[in-house]
């Protein structure tokens, strides 16, 4: 009895086969952003089966109506108004659970990962761009439908442009985009700076730069930490609006480890709203990292084929 789960976001499509409560295949495929959604879901299933699954769970990036199982609109994931679930429930015969990328890795989460045993918890996804995702008493809220896009909360007044169309989204100062632009502004800068013999020849990408700082490099350090801090201070935010009992750190980029969340953590510390006189909420990495959305639609599909 297989569950197959992907996650669709704006570089990867993430597929994972889920056998006994376990996973028992893993594959991720490059996406640019503009391939057919429902083509590369097809494609991503393909990659992992083995003989029919009972249902198939899908997270994507962006705007979901769960209920309706239908892709909205994401700036990251080409297509609007997809019916992603009625399609691919013709096309693979079999059930499937459509939601938000972040909303199937905190589901993940919850039941196999971090935040197993908390209530109030929020995860915040840091990669191409920043997601999120609520449970409160240990339910997923979604509000309308969109809770959680708090990437796109405007943090600078006239900032740099979104991919979403407006200005100075939290996003834009933290991702991997954010710190693949502070590197190429080093760059240009400096064309000799210890960074550029540290990249090379390769692709300047934010994974680029973090495996330099992992390297040692102290400039893509700095980097990383900038990014960092201003990561923190949007968690300062959401903890002023929700304060939760844990903060998941998810994403691709956020996967990485301390480099980023240590200075988040720092920030957050300082800038939470009464500092001197509380806690700030834990702030962890996602253990399941990079496959937690897939696992995640895995398991709301499992849930879903359960319950019907
Ligand atoms: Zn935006």
């Amino acid at each position: 009895m297989a569950v197959i789960g992907v996650d669709i976001g704006g570089t990867k499509a993430l597929a994972v086969r889920i056998e006994d409560g376990k996973v028992a295949a893993t594959e991720r495929h490059t996406l640019n952003g503009s391939e057919d959604l429902l083509e590369a879901v097809e494609k991503a299933v393909a990659s992992v089966s083995d003989g029919e699954p009972t249902a198939v769970g899908v997270g994507i990036a962006g705007l979901v109506d769960q209920a309706d199982r239908t892709f909205v609109w994401g700036p990251h994931v080409a297509g609007d108004r997809v019916a992603v679930g009625a399609e691919l429930e013709t096309r693979f015969g079999v059930p499937v659970a459509v939601d938000n990328d972040a909303n199937t890795a905190l589901i993940a989460e919850l039941e196999l990962g971090v935040a197993s045993g908390y209530r109030d918890v929020l995860l915040v996804t840091l990669g191409t761009g920043i997601g999120g995702a609520i449970a409160v008493d240990g339910e997923i809220y979604r509000g309308g439908g969109y809770a959680g896009e708090w990437g796109h909360m405007r943090v600078v007044a006239d900032g740099l442009l979104c991919d979403c169309g407006k200005r100075g989204c939290w996003e834009t100062l933290a991702s991997g985009p954010a710190l693949e632009r502070l590197a190429r502004e080093v760059l240009h800068a400096n064309p000799s700076s210890s960074l550029a013999r540290s990249l090379g020849d390769q692709e300047v990408t934010g994974y680029a730069v973090v495996a330099s700082a992992d390297h040692g490099d102290e400039t893509a350090r700095a980097l990383v930490a900038e990014v960092g801090r201003a990561f923190g201070q949007g968690l300062a935010d959401l903890a002023a609006i929700f304060d939760p009992e844990l903060i998941v750190v998810g994403g691709g980029l956020g996967s990485v480890g301390e480099g980023i969340v240590g200075p988040a953590r720092r920030v957050l510390a300082d800038a939470i709203h009464g500092a001197a006189h509380r806690i700030a909420p834990t702030v962890q990495v996602a253990r399941l990292g990079p496959t937690a959305g897939a696992v995640g639609a895995a398991l709301l599909a499992a849930e879903a084929t359960n319950g019907s």
